[in-house]
């Protein structure tokens, strides 16, 4: 040590600085490293569950640059939420170095941490390189990729506090870990074929076979039409060639799936293209770190089996995202598409564990291809797809949880519980809202355990500790029951309301807005199922402006898995009892049709909807597109597919084709709200139909007319209202054709309309609505009484 570097330096000063957000497990630290001693700062940088603390020396100019460039040149997968300065508690012993620190555990877990991530570049030439100490080693990761929160048990992220804990690093691991300049440096998950996990072969009774190579066999077994169950980064897999109808078939059958369309994995961005139409947005989002599930259009003469996705008109593809992906993919023979559909049977959550896999998933895989790395949280693969030139996020999950949606409203640490169908919770405090991964539809143990599971896991986390909680209106919701038994104050709040608020809460809004909520159900207060909303909200509070015309839902729930019902009930709005002998039902049994009409006309076991799904799924019927559903959601997506191949790719034609004369906009005034009459559609599908027309073009103009009075109604009220922000939300959302064309047209009316993109705009996204209502509810609610002095005991 030199004279001058231990002699105070009157230019230099100590600055304490706290960075949060995603500043963990992204590299963060070495790059602070690196940087700090390039600019001649001493000091320390550490990881605490606050976020990351630096302890810089340095001189006001030199503070500035190492400021900016901070946050100018942060590594790829970091996301800074907020920088602190402030004086350091103690003043640090002087050095002239800069040091990484051992992680720190503070009371307060404010740090944010990353999500899992696809095999970055570098580690895959490492993968396919002969000479490289990683060739063909099926966990390579490095701080830039590799698994995060599917391993995290603890914050701060470090590797004891992860399941790699059990894989004691080797002599050259270790080196790299501890080497600032190696892109391996604090990598947690770091591993190699001398110290890290292994892969293992298995038959379908769970007995390890020996292979020479287990990727060779598993490709051996694949184009051998056998079902291979794979243990991959959140969870299990069911592979099969996706080329092969018979694989494809036999899969479908022992998953007792028979229409629901399973997700596609090819080899690169080009075969993705060669199998179907591809945007330069949708092949940026296949290669992105998130490397999700994108819905895509298939090119005629793709080689895929019909039965991957049938009669619709998306297939769900992904990239390979696991060192072991891209082997499978490296084989010569592997085929050039594998189906990869989650490993769960059906209505179960996703399987995790080797055991448990072996035997919840017997009877489905003929093989097992395991690994040793323990899955600490179940993450499924995201769904995402582009509508308007914006990605549309319909399954939030792997690559993208736990990062936080921020939001400009302060809230109390809660907890929103969501609904019943594609199920998510969420974990909100100040100004930061944590949407909990895919739990997937909460109507049997199996996933309400898998929910517990992540709402304890998430809470731990994050030492997050709700004052209260927020649920859906529905009282028989598992999560409606969750939330009663928490002991805490308890916000209910209505479905549509929270559909919402998930779409102001992403975009940052206040409100007053006005919404659309198209969807499949939904709780009403009045007790009737709504689902085809106009609202006018703010964040805590909503008025019903307006609906479609409610129809009746013969048999309550059973109307939803067979849409001839809906269809017999639409029919019945519009014809009255000469629906009965309509020949758009024809494929369907007299008396069954008897007894469903006689349900409708006398109101029995016939609850009341305004429900947009159900108004598809009766169109679908009517046009004989699909009288049963085996998913929900089925019809209307069938009507979809069926639209498109009339439709022309532009909007402003079909709506101006397909306009209404002028004084035939029928909304009636009821009530003191609009309502939107459905029965005029079905009329006009049914007198169309009549006149031969094809159906794709009846499917097509319902979709118009359909968009044409939703603007119609929404300039009106906006007109009186004077409110100019339009919120488009709810299930039905997931239609293409239907959300583009509700945001072309209204905003050709001069109206600023926002819909999800990074919430989900299905059931999905509900949680985080509820996370901002009940949470502004609660705090108002605290104001309110803490100024009356009147506290409400519990
Ligand atoms: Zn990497
Ligand atoms: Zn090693
Ligand atoms: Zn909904």
């Amino acid at each position: 040590m030199t004279n001058s570097s231990t002699k105070p330096d009157p230019q230099k000063r100590w600055v304490e600085i706290l960075v949060r957000g995603i500043v963990q497990g992204v590299g963060f630290r070495p790059f602070v490293f690196q940087l700090a001693s390039r600019l001649g700062i001493s000091g320390s940088v550490t990881n605490t569950s606050d976020g990351v603390v630096i302890k810089a020396h340095a001189s006001d100019s030199a503070l500035l640059r190492f400021l900016d460039d901070l946050v100018n040149q942060a590594p790829p997968l970091a996301r800074i939420v907020s920088i602190e300065k402030r004086e350091p508690a103690d003043k640090p012993v002087e050095t002239d170095s800069f040091q990484i620190k051992a992680s720190e555990t503070t009371a307060t877990a404010q740090a944010i941490i990353p999500p899992d991530v696809a095999l970055c570049d570098d580690c895959l030439r490492e993968l396919h390189d002969p000479q490289d100490h990683r060739h063909r080693y099926p966990f390579i990761n490095c701080t830039n990729c590799g698994p995060r929160f599917s391993i995290i048990e603890t914050l701060p992220y470090d590797r004891p506090r992860t399941s790699m804990k059990v894989f004691p690093m080797c002599r050259l691991c270790t080196t790299e870990y501890g080497d600032p300049a190696n892109r391996r440096y604090h990598a947690q998950p770091n591993a190699c074929s001398q110290c890290g996990p292994r892969i293992s072969w298995h038959n379908a009774q769970g007995k390890r076979i020996e292979v020479a190579d287990v990727v060779r066999a598993a490709i051996d077994a694949i184009n051998d039409d056998k079902v291979l169950a794979i243990r991959g980064l959140g969870g299990f897999h069911l592979c099969v060639n996706a080329c092969s109808e018979a694989a494809v078939a036999l899969l479908r059958a022992r998953k007792n799936r028979p229409a629901k369309p399973l997700a596609v994995m090819v080899r690169d961005g080009d075969d993705a293209a060669r199998v179907c139409y591809l945007t330069n947005k949708e092949a940026a989002i296949l290669v992105s770190p998130e490397h999700p599930i994108i819905l895509l259009h298939p090119r005629p003469g793709h080689p895929l089996a019909e039965s991957v996705a049938p009669a619709l008109s998306d297939i769900g593809i992904m990239l390979p995202y696991t060192p072991l992906h891209h082997l499978l993919f490296s084989e010569p023979d592997c085929p050039t598409a594998l189906v990869m559909t989650s490993g769960n049977v059906a209505g179960e959550p996703i399987c995790t564990g080797n055991k448990e896999a072996l035997q919840r998933l017997r009877g489905i895989a003929d093989f097992f291809l395991l690994h040793d790395r323990h899955i600490v949280t179940r993450v499924d693969d995201s769904v995402v797809k582009v509508i308007a030139s914006q990605p549309r996020l319909m399954r939030r999950s792997r690559g993208y949880v736990p990062t936080p949606v921020f939001v400009p409203y302060e809230l109390p640490p809660i907890l929103g519980c969501g609904g019943g169908l594609k199920s998510t919770f969420s974990l909100g405090r100040g100004h930061t809202i944590f949407p909990s991964q895919h739990i997937g539809d909460l109507f049997n143990l199996a996933s309400y355990d898998f929910y517990q599971e992540s709402i304890d896991n998430l809470k731990r986390l994050f030492t997050l500790d709700p004052q209260a909680v927020a649920c859906d209106l529905h009282p028989d919701y598992l999560s409606t029951r969750y939330a009663e038994q928490c002991g805490l104050p308890l916000y209910r709040i209505q479905h549509h309301h929270a559909h919402t608020v998930a779409v102001m809460a992403e975009h940052g809004l206040r409100g007053p807005v006005l919404a659309v909520v198209l969807d499949g159900t939904g709780y009403g207060p009045d007790g009737t199922i709504w689902g085809g909303e106009l609202l006018q909200a703010d964040c805590v509070s909503y008025r019903r402006l307006g609906s479609l015309q409610p129809l009746h839902l013969p048999g309550g729930d059973a109307a939803s898995s067979e849409p001839w019902r809906m269809a017999l009930s639409a029919l019945y709005a519009t014809l009255g009892s000469d629906a009965e002998s309509s020949p758009l039902v024809d494929g369907i049994d007299q008396e069954r049709r008897r007894i469903v009409m006689q349900m409708v006309a006398s109101g029995f076991n016939s609850p009341l909807t305004s429900s947009c799904g159900r108004l598809f799924d009766a169109v679908a019927a009517l046009l004989g597109l699909q009288f049963v559903s085996s998913f929900e959601g089925e019809a209307a997506m069938r009507l979809e597919a069926c639209a498109r191949t009339a439709f022309s790719g532009n909007w402003s034609d079909e709506l101006d084709t397909n306009a209404e004369p002028a004084g035939d906009i029928r909304f009636l005034e009821k009530d003191r709200r609009w309502e939107i009459i459905s029965s005029e559609f079905v009329k006009r599908v049914v007198h169309t139909s009549k006149f031969g027309t094809d159906r794709s073009v009846v499917a097509l103009q319902f979709h118009s007319w359909l968009i044409s009075r939703i603007s119609h109604l929404v300039e009106k009220i906006s007109g009186t209202s004077g409110i100019k922000e339009i919120v488009l939300s709810g299930g039905c959302l997931q239609n293409g054709l239907l959300l583009e064309g509700l945001l072309f047209s209204l905003s050709r009316r001069g109206l600023s309309v926002y819909t999800g993109s990074a919430i989900p705009n299905n059931d999905g996204g509900i949680s985080v609505g509820q996370a901002v209502i009940g949470g502004l509810q609660h705090v108002s609610r605290g104001t309110h009484e803490s100024r009356t002095g009147r506290g409400q005991s519990r």
